[in-house]
Parts: structure tokens; sequence; C-alpha cells
């Protein structure tokens, strides 16, 4: 980031901010952009843990409704309807965690290096593995794997 900012004779905060700051303005925008930065990355470190408390709860959850609705002796219709709770809590489950991860943080485009929050559709569809996720970057249009970075 620096040998860029030397090129473009700018700071490395009007490159943050996007605007040039008068050296007045200089001390209380450098601050502004510290205080957003620590400030998104608290919120995406929230988020990412709110994911994994989420995504064990739904583990326990469905753990457990599955062992009551293979043991406890009950009628048929009982049986289904918890077996079917069950999956309905699965399926929220894994989607507010889902929900919840792919807004922590920022993925990273391998070709451009743009750091971009990928739509709910382009985020489900896409090919993962535990730190990286394929995505078509909004900035290049390439899709790669991204590497999913909850601070910056
Ligand atoms: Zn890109």
């Amino acid at each position: 980031m620096l040998p860029l900012c030397d090129v473009l004779h700018i700071t490395v905060n009007d490159l943050l901010s996007g605007a040039r700051v008068s050296p007045i303005n200089y001390q209380k925008k450098a601050e502004e952009n510290m205080m957003n930065l620590m400030q998104e990355n608290e919120e995406n470190k929230k988020r990412m843990a709110l994911c994994v408390i989420c995504g064990v709860i739904t583990i326990i959850a469905v753990c457990s409704l599955v062992v009551i609705a293979s043991y406890i002796e009950m009628p048929t219709i009982a049986r289904i309807a918890l077996i079917a709770f069950s999956v309905a809590t699965a399926a929220a489950g894994i989607g507010a965690a889902a929900a919840l991860e792919a807004k922590a943080g920022h993925f990273e485009c391998p070709h451009c290096k743009a750091l971009f929050v990928p739509t709910m559709s382009e985020y489900v569809k896409g090919y993962r593995t535990f730190t990286k996720r394929k995505l078509r970057c909004p900035e290049c249009g390439r899709s790669g794997m991204c590497k999913h970075r909850i601070i910056r």
C-alpha cells in the first residue's frame, strides 16, 4: 500500500478514506478511519463467534431431537412431526450460521486482491474448503478460490 501512495502522492489515509484529506483534518480523519476499522473488525469477530455458537447449538438441538425421535415411545405421527421439526431446525441453524459467516469479514480475490462481501446466492452456491470459497470477484469479474478474512 505504501509504494502505491508514494506513486500517487497521497497519504495512506487518503487512499483508505477515498478522498484527499487536508492536513488540518488529517488527524481527525486518521482516528476516524482507525476507529471504523477496529469497530468493523470487532463486529466481524462477533459475527464469526455467533456463527460458531449457532452451529454448535444446531448440532446439539438436532442430535437430541433425533435421539428423542428414535428411542422414546410415541405415536408414529408424533415421531414424524419430531423428525420434520429436527430437519427444519437443522435447515434454519445452517442457514443462520451461513448468513453470519458470509457477512463476517471479507473474501479476498486471488487475482486482484480486492476484498468483497459475496451475495447470499453466490455464497451458498460456491464450492468451499475450510478457509476458502469459490466466488466470482465483483471487481475483476473472475472467479477463483477466495480466502476468507475475518479481520483486515
Ligand atoms: Zn478480482
